[in-house]
């Protein structure tokens, strides 16, 4: 235990993921000894994220403006529609580059044991946006654990009455793994394999 701010510094540091114990006293020290002017920029970036970065208002995505550059790009395909669990999955396939189409952010996935049902994500906003009949596929693309494969069936069930094309993502995903943390070349061929939802 170090003395009063210093370890306040350690115990914010050690609350972020992936930041255990050992690697946030590292950080803290680091910060302790670093360049003033260097950490002052580090935290103007970090008050400037949260107040500068909203969520897009037709996807949720993480945007500067009220819709993201994915929503306002015309050259993206409107007809499809890939639905994932959180904004860190649009990086991931958008780093595949095996889709041109546009995304919804449901911002989580169904998980009874942590109190999320489908009134806490974003369906409600999905099926609103397939009222004009322009997207004619959607992409499943949730994660390939419990709660992913939860939510992909309960929305095929939602879908499966408004005639689209509902395609997943083709297995060979790492099962119970977190879609973010697959590598390219597997996502993207998860991606080109998709397959009619069941
Ligand atoms: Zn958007």
């Amino acid at each position: 235990m170090y003395e009063g701010v210093v370890q306040d510094l350690i115990d914010e540091l050690g609350r972020l993921p992936g930041v255990g114990p050992k690697s946030a006293q590292r950080i803290a020290f680091h910060l302790l000894s670093a360049d003033p002017v260097d950490v002052r920029r580090l935290a103007d970036v970090l008050l400037e994220v949260k107040a500068k970065v909203k969520f897009c208002t037709i996807c949720f995505n993480v945007s500067e403006e009220e819709t993201c550059r994915i929503c306002r790009d015309p050259r993206r395909d409107p007809t499809a529609l890939c639905v994932v669990e959180e904004y860190k999955d649009v990086v991931a396939i958008e780093r595949t580059r095996e889709f041109k189409g546009r995304y919804h952010v449901l911002g989580g996935a169904i998980s009874p044991m942590d109190g999320i049902g489908p009134d806490q994500l974003h369906i409600r906003e999905l099926l609103g946006r397939l009222r004009d009949a322009t997207i004619t596929e959607i992409i499943l693309a949730t994660d390939p654990n419990l709660e992913g494969e939860a939510t992909a069936t309960y929305l095929t069930r939602q879908l499966a009455p408004l005639g689209l094309r509902v395609t997943r993502l083709a297995s060979g995903l790492p099962v119970g793994g977190d879609l973010e943390y697959a590598d390219e070349v597997t996502l993207g061929r998860a991606f080109a394999g998709r397959r009619a939802a069941d």
